[in-house]
């Protein structure tokens, strides 16, 4: 866990140190020391926040790599009522068990899949060659590179 932390901890710090740049920027009406143009904007993680980058990812496993080179696997599930939870996934993969995350844990962890979805979806698919979504194997190199079997990446309207 603490190794999601510390490539995931850089970010929310960056984003407090942003939002708070731009908050003195417009109590103060001085330019910022960075142009926004170089600065995309970011926004403090909320609860709010959590629930938009969940809410627009698809529930299945991804992989993170992080700033160590290791690489973190991670479940989204769909839980009662439309609600979602991200796990870490311990263990070897074909027997990976689900590991509960704080809530800021799980917020960091869907807003860096959120970042690229495709490309976190792709690393599980190379690291564990299973289908993101139904775990069946994947056997074409064309569904290792998607991370998900062809049938499951229509479903979903997922480029295949
Ligand atoms: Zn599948």
């Amino acid at each position: 866990m603490s190794a999601i932390l510390a490539s995931l901890h850089r970010s929310t710090l960056r984003d407090i140190a942003t939002e708070q740049a731009q908050t003195l920027r417009r109590a103060t009406g001085r330019p910022a020391t960075r142009t926004s143009a170089a600065t995309p904007r970011r926004r403090p993680l909320t609860i709010d926040r959590l629930n938009e980058a969940l809410g627009l990812l698809h529930p299945g496993r991804y992989a993170l790599r992080r700033v160590d080179g290791g690489i973190d696997f991670l479940e989204i599930c769909q839980i009662a009522r439309g609600r979602r939870m991200v796990f870490q996934l311990h263990g070897a993969p074909g027997d990976f068990r689900r590991v509960t995350l704080s809530v800021r844990l799980q917020g960091l962890a869907a807003l860096h899949i959120a970042e690229d979805a495709a490309g976190a979806r792709r690393l599980f698919g190379e690291q564990v060659g299973e289908c993101s979504f139904c775990h069946s194997p994947l056997t074409q190199p064309r569904s290792r590179a998607a991370g998900a079997g062809e049938k499951c990446a229509r479903d979903r309207g997922i480029a295949w």
